[in-house]
């Protein structure tokens, strides 16, 4: 049985979820040719201290940086390093926060300059399927209409879905259940039920869905080195229509940058 948020427990959810909303858009202002994964995260880590919040990643089970940073074929969990961000990548930036004893998390695929036109569908498909996946999360519905509705758009275009890693649920732990595949049957697993908060986060790649685990434990990778885009939000199921706790807003409607 998975308890419901309260709505004080969903306002503290909310902090964390606009913190890093924000931290994604400070992120998303220095993503450039020329720079350096490891500056990502460092500008990540600054933002979220001087914010008064701790990066939740760091230490993580070991992670050994402030955000997961992971280019191209890397699906998710990459370090920040010194790779040399280049034009024609995509760089995806996962960040987490811990405030006031509640988490945020988040992430946000960045094309670097100008990317084709086959990497920009991955991109704008990716994000779709998370929309499509938080507007199947209401209240009276189950995770398996979550996973349908990324997975049936996304793969439309031929694109295919992860099944090793998934979303989850969100509050005093920054993963906690239920998980949330983006793949899945509708009417299937564990039912939805308002002030049930949810982080949803497909993870598609342009090629096949095979990944394997990197010599280093942590990143993933594609198969086939095709690339693969990562989008997250945080979401709190509600009765007609989720309310979103986290957004993309501050990254895309600032005016000055363009994703
Ligand atoms: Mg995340
Ligand atoms: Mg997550």
């Amino acid at each position: 049985m998975i308890k419901p948020k309260t709505e004080e427990e969903i306002e503290l959810l909310r902090e964390n979820a606009i913190l890093v909303s924000k931290t994604l858009a400070e992120v998303g202002k220095v993503v450039a040719p020329g720079v350096t994964t490891k500056k990502l995260s460092e500008v990540a880590e600054t933002f979220i201290r001087d914010n008064g919040a701790i990066p939740s990643f760091l230490g993580f089970e070991g992670f050994p940086a402030a955000i997961c940073a992971s280019v191209n074929d890397v699906v998710v969990h990459g370090f920040p390093s010194g790779y040399v961000l280049k034009e024609g990548d995509i760089v995806s930036a996962d960040i987490g926060t811990l405030y006031k004893g509640y988490n945020g998390d988040s992430c946000y695929t960045f094309p670097v300059g100008e990317v084709s036109a086959e990497t920009r569908k991955l991109l704008d498909v990716t994000k779709e399927s998370l929309y499509r996946g938080i507007a199947a999360a209401v209240a009276g519905a189950r995770i398996g209409d979550i996973g349908y509705a990324v997975q049936s758009y996304a793969e439309h275009f031929g694109f295919s879905v992860v099944r090793e890693l998934e979303g989850h649920g969100i509050g005093r732990e920054m993963h906690e259940n239920p998980g949330v595949p983006n793949y899945g049957r509708p009417g299937r697993g564990t039912h939805l039920v308002d002030g049930m908060v949810l982080c949803i986060e497909p993870m598609i790649n342009a090629g096949g869905k095979a990944v394997y685990l990197d010599r280093n434990g942590w990143a993933v990778h594609t198969a086939d080195h095709k690339n693969s885009a990562h989008y997250e939000l945080t979401i709190v199921v509600r009765k007609g229509r989720a309310e979103q706790l986290s957004t993309f807003d501050f990254i895309e409607k600032d005016g000055t940058i363009k994703f």
